[in-house]
This record gives C-alpha cells, structure tokens and sequence, in this order.
C-alpha cells in the first residue's frame, strides 16, 4: 500500500445477512467523497449484481492466477469461494483522495490491520440471530445451503465485534447509517 494515505480507509466487517451491503449503498449515494472499493470474488453473481461494480467476478482459477501474481492486498475463503481486494483498484482511488469504504470479512479485516495503521475498523451487528436468519432468508438471493453456511458461521463472526475500533448495531437501516456517518465525519476531523 502507498505510504501517502490522502483519504480515510473504512472496513466495514460483519456477518453474511446483516445488511453491510445495504448500509453502504446507503452511505455512498449520500457523500459524493466515498469510495467502494469493489472485491473480487469467485462466487457465482447473484441476482442484479453487476461485474466491476459489486465485485469483478473471476474464476476460480484466475482468482489462484491473482493469488500467485501477490495481486491482493489481502484475500480469504468463505462459503467455499474466495474473495479479495485487488491492491491496483484500491490504489487509484487512493490517488484520488477519496474516503474509501471496503465491505470485507474478519479474515481479510485482520490483514488489513497487519497491512496498515490508517484503517478505521466497523462491525456491524444484527439485533439478535434470529433477526439475521430472517434478513438472509428474507433477501431470497442464496439457496438453503448457503444461508446454512452463512448463518452457521454468524456466531464465531460476531465474537470478533470486539476487535474493532466501533460496533454498530443495524436494527433500524436508518439509524445505523447515521451512526456510520458520524464516524466518518469524526475520523475526517481527525485527519486535519
Ligand atoms: P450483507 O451485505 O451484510 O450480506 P445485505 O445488505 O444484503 O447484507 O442485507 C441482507 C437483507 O437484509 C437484504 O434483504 C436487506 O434489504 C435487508 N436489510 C438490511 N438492513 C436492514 C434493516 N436495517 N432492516 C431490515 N432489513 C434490512
Ligand atoms: P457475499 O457473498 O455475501 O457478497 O460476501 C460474503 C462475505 O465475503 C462477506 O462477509 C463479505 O464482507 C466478504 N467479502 C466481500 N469482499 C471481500 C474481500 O474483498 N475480502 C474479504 N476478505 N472478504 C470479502
């Protein structure tokens, strides 16, 4: 990673179901100074997901290519598939200035750490387990299988919530993103 951080790096980590992926949506179409940095994966699209906005879908094999080539600033498997953050996405919009927000699991949230002392660490928390098994089965993308998956790893996730720097609970969408939103605005403060 450069050494010259112009904007905030901002992990958000946080069970499968939870609603990270809704929060950010949230938070990006409010401040025009964030940033997605969009993960690549070897999982299948689901749904209306779009290549090169949600992830860069890749394959198997040319996510292990991306692997040997040292092409990720950190990488892990979930759910039988693997996911990453490309180091040369993230670094254009570093140059750029902008806040970025990185939607990544515990595992690639714990490289991160090692990587770098700039990042500010978000856990998101549901209001109860049974609340997450309903929002992964409300959202209707996986099959059973994988929200099994999904929810069987949900309680060994949130005992990681401690080792980030702010736990929000996403209970009401609305309040959750408020929360964030303060945060970021209290990290930019610090940076000046
Ligand atoms: P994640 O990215 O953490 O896997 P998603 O953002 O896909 O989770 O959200 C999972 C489901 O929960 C989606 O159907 C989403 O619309 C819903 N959801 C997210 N946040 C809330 C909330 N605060 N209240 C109710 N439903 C929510
Ligand atoms: P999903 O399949 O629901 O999109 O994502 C499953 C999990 O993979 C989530 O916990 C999500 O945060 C994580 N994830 C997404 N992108 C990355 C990434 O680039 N790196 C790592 N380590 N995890 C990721």
């Amino acid at each position: 990673m450069s050494a010259k951080a112009k904007g905030l790096l901002l992990v958000i980590s946080g069970p499968s179901g939870v609603g990270k992926g809704t929060i950010c949506r949230e938070l990006l179409s409010r401040d025009s100074r964030l940033a997605f940095s969009v993960s690549a994966t070897s999982r299948p699209k689901r749904g209306s997901e779009k290549d090169g906005v949600d992830y860069y879908f890749l394959t198997k094999e040319q996510f292990l290519q991306a692997i040997e080539n040292d092409e990720f600033l950190e990488y892990a498997e979930n759910f039988g598939n693997y996911y990453g953050t490309l180091k040369a996405p993230l670094e254009t919009l570093r140059q750029k200035g902008s806040d970025i927000i990185l939607d990544i699991d515990i595992q690639g949230a714990h490289q991160v750490r090692q990587a770098t002392d700039e990042a500010v660490f978000i856990f998101i928390l549901p209001s109860s387990l049974e609340i997450l098994k309903q929002r992964l089965i409300g959202r209707g993308t996986d099959s059973d299988e994988s929200i099994k998956l999904r929810y069987a790893l949900a309680e060994q996730e949130i005992a990681h919530a401690k080792e980030y720097d702010y736990q929000v609970i996403n209970d009401n969408l609305e309040d959750a993103v408020k929360e964030i939103t303060a945060i970021i605005e209290k990290q930019r403060r610090k940076l000046f």
